[in-house]
């Protein structure tokens, strides 16, 4: 995704281009991190008092359904965004709660023998869980002593 693609949807939709709309999208731009709603909200809110997060959510939901956004459902507390519309799955951190990228082989996880109640699949999400190589480090070395 990128901020002209996102504003012009918005413009588009009729929604209305605020500065706070436009700085969630800059800072999701190029982004690969994958931020959660909060983290978004801490990181802006000190340069645009005015932001709240139903802005966040409401801007990042709108570009989702543009297809500019996704919206990781990797964890039942949180949300995620990624800008990265490639096709790839993820792994999130049981510990630290972080989200990394991980190259999947969608082909391989498109060919199943499909249950007689499933008539056709369209979109797939591929998630682990685990604990990053930070997270197991400091176990490890924790539990030793
Ligand atoms: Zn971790
Ligand atoms: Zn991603």
């Amino acid at each position: 995704m990128t901020v002209d693609e996102g504003i012009k949807y918005l413009q588009s939709s009729g929604a209305k281009i605020t500065e706070t709309r436009v700085a969630i999208m800059r800072s999701l731009e190029d982004r690969c991190d994958h931020p959660s709603a909060e983290q978004l909200f801490i990181e802006l809110k000190p340069k645009h008092p005015t932001l709240s997060i139903a802005t966040v959510y409401s801007t990042t939901q709108l570009l989702a359904k543009a297809s500019l956004l996704r919206i990781l459902s990797i964890d039942e507390k949180k949300v995620y965004f990624d800008p990265n519309l490639e096709p790839h799955g993820h792994f999130l951190c049981k510990s630290c709660k972080r989200v990394f990228d991980v190259p999947v082989d969608f082909d391989a996880v498109f060919e199943f023998d499909a249950p007689s109640c499933i008539s056709s699949v369209d979109t797939a999400d591929v998630f682990y869980y685990g604990l990053c190589v930070k997270c197991d480090t400091r176990r490890r070395t924790t539990s030793k002593g």
